[in-house]
């Protein structure tokens, strides 16, 4: 399919599975505008409402009535009865269902207001950093520099210090304390409790904490050979039996054979050297799973079958990224990887506010306000940034 091309799109989806379901999809997404018109504000560019119980009670994506013969009417509540009622045909559900998978989420539990992660990638498009995220943190980072901010890398920090009710600095392992105005945690719930010597870091009347979230497992491949002309950058590889997959990560289990996204991205600075390819796969696992290299063998063995042709053949090698890996770098339990907030469902997912229940503590990055991955996670930033700035008045964008 073509990025960012509604029409594009359309066209693609009419040629490869049937004609009618392309205007099914637009349809779709017209519905999925009307969720990201009513919740950008709020779930990406606002503080959070002091009255958020208004978003965890309203479903903002416009299900359609949908009745047939001899039964009640009935209207999604769910991103997949939204595939099951509005989209039909299975492998449309598929495609609809693979965007609540790649965020880690369970299109049978998530809201009907998840319609909003595909509406994103089709309005936005699908973006890449040239030269991998890497080149994103080296970028910030040689701004800030240039800003006159001082990094200390490989210090950890062990107790945020507390003085006359307020945060006013951190105790470092080596037992130094760094004294500061304003304290920004950007670290996973439990950690942050811990930090504060078990004392829950938002008020009881708050959104709660979010601890669940799937990891991710990343295969990341050197090739031999160049990266084919016309090359498809990102093919998702859907499992063939998605409710086995489902109840897998329900469980806690490793899904036998699970669904992969392949990238295959056009960016010679990614690549081992001229004359080679670099590929990655993404798999959901659940969160401190633990990884056979049997199981990334059968995985590449799938892509090969499927995807890249000859694949195992040109691997020069491989590595693998691990939820234990992403736990050790990341410091958050079993590596889990924070999903973007959603309306509904009863307020279970959106994530706590950037402002604690400490003054002078703020909490930023994917497990606060507005959750997890790198856009929503940047607008956490912006957001402390202006309470900081502007202080505790501080709503947003106006
Ligand atoms: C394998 C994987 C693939 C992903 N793919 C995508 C993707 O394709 N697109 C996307 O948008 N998002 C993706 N994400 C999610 C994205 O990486 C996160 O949403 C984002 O990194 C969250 O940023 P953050 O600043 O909140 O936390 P992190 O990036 O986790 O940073 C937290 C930092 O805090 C440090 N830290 C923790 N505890 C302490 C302590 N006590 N003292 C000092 N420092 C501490 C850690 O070392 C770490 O550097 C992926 C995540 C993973 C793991």
């Amino acid at each position: 399919m073509p990025n960012a091309s509604r029409g594009g799109v359309a066209q693609a989806l009419d040629a490869a599975l049937g004609a009618g379901t392309g205007a099914r999809w637009t349809d779709f997404l017209g519905r999925a505008r009307e969720a990201w018109d009513r919740t950008r504000r709020p779930l990406l560019e606002e503080t959070q409402w002091p009255n958020w119980q208004v978003l965890a009670a309203r479903e903002p994506y416009p299900a359609l009535p949908v009745r047939r013969l001899l039964r009640r009417e009935r209207r999604a509540t769910t991103l997949a009865e939204v595939g099951e009622l509005e989209l039909r045909e299975p492998r449309l559900r598929a495609l609809l269902e693979s965007y609540a998978l790649a965020a880690g989420l369970d299109a049978e539990r998530v809201p009907a207001s998840a319609a909003v992660l595909p509406f994103i990638e089709h309005t936005f498009g699908v973006w890449a950093v040239r030269g991998g995220l890497r080149a994103l943190a080296d970028a910030v980072h040689g701004r800030c520099v240039e800003r006159r901010v001082e990094f200390v890398f490989g210090s950890e920090v062990t107790r945020i210090v507390e003085k006359d009710g307020r945060a006013a600095g951190a105790e470092l392992a080596d037992g130094s304390v760094v004294e500061a105005e304003h304290v920004v945690a950007g670290i996973a719930p439990a950690v942050l409790a811990r930090l504060l010597g078990g004392t829950a870091p938002w008020p009881a009347d708050g959104v709660p904490p979010r601890t669940e979230g799937a990891a991710r497992l990343l295969v990341l491949l050197a090739l031999r050979g160049e990266r084919p002309d016309g090359t498809v950058v990102r093919t998702v590889l859907h499992s063939p039996d998605a409710t086995a997959e489902r109840a897998a990560l329900a469980a806690g289990r490793l899904p036998d054979r699970p669904t992969v996204t392949v990238l295959r991205p056009d960016d010679p600075d990614r690549v081992p050297g001229a004359g080679h390819e670099a590929v990655t796969l993404t798999v959901t696992v659940p969160a401190g799973a633990e990884v056979p290299e049997g199981y990334v063998a059968e995985l590449i063995d799938r892509v090969g079958a499927a995807v890249v042709p000859e694949l195992r053949a040109r691997v020069l090698w491989h590595e693998t990224l691990t939820p234990a890996a992403a736990e050790e770098a990341t410091g958050t339990p079993g590596g889990a990887v924070p999903a973007p907030a959603l309306a509904a469902g009863g307020g279970r997912w959106l994530h706590p506010a950037n402002s604690t229940a400490l003054p002078g503590l703020h909490a930023v990055g994917g497990w606060s306000h507005p959750g997890g991955g790198l856009p929503h996670a940047g607008m956490s930033g912006a957001l402390v940034a202006g309470l900081i700035v502007e202080g505790a008045g501080f709503t947003g964008s106006t």
